[in-house]
């Protein structure tokens, strides 16, 4: 095998490990966005339990003010009554009667209220109960998820490391110069550095090579690039002949 040959096997094992390095990156970033995801939505849940919660409070509340108000008419018809007994004039007497009447209807008014928030209290604190079993469960699913996503980018920052260190290695069995010009050529291109041509057709960009550089390219004699997008390329037979 010629030395450029050598090199350029060289190279695309560095770029196979470049690679595998590039995707275990996005799959630590998909993690690391799932398990954001995963914090928001608990937080929702929370937030939905509490605005829950005081709706309940607001309930209570309101059903206590009407239950005082009730309190302070009752204690006023007992007032009435008792002056009542000490009414001098028939007129007096239908007038403190009509206050009575009007009253009672006020209270029963209140009374129907106060039933009605009671009704709206129960199933608020039915809504309350389920929506807080509900955020448990979720809770426990989350944190069990959590737990494997840890692991998983765990696992995959492992990996990392250890590409990390493959490609050290492989790159100290190049020589130098063909580590610098494939550093050049990296921050030329987007995606792969090194392509093979198959078919006279640059891999990088599909576009033709000249036939004078396609037949140099079979000597392996120097290290040559694409004339359009000037990646490296190497000559490689087409697996299916
Ligand atoms: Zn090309």
């Amino acid at each position: 095998m010629s030395n450029i040959q050598e090199q350029i096997n060289i190279l695309v094992e560095v770029q196979g490990v470049e690679v595998e390095i590039l995707q275990a990156g996005r799959l630590i970033i998909a993690m690391s966005d799932e398990a954001v995801a995963l914090e928001q939505e608990v937080a929702e849940r929370e937030a939905l339990v509490t605005a829950e919660r005081e709706t309940l409070d607001d309930l209570k509340k309101s059903y206590r003010e009407l239950e005082s108000e009730s309190k302070i008419n009752a204690e006023m018809i007992v007032k009435s009554n008792e002056k009542l007994r000490n009414v001098k004039t028939n007129k007096e007497y239908q007038s403190i009667l009509k206050e009575i009447e009007d009253i009672r209807k006020k209270n029963s008014g209140i009374e129907d209220r106060m039933l009605d928030q009671l009704e709206n209290i129960e199933s608020s604190e039915r809504t309350v109960k389920e929506k807080e079993a509900q955020l448990g469960g979720f809770f426990q699913s989350c944190r069990e998820k959590k737990e494997m996503l840890a692991a998983k980018e765990q696992r995959e920052r492992q990996a990392v490391d250890t590409l990390n260190e493959k490609k050290v290695q492989i790159s100290a069995k190049a020589d130098p110069t063909t580590i610098t010009i494939l550093d050049d050529v990296k921050k030329k291109v987007r995606g792969l550095a090194v392509v093979p041509v198959q078919q006279a057709i640059c891999m990088g960009c599909h576009m033709n090579i000249p036939a004078q550089l396609f037949n140099e390219l079979q000597r392996f004699d120097e290290l040559r690039f694409c004339p359009h997008c000037h990646r490296i390329i190497y000559w490689k037979e087409n697996d299916s002949e």
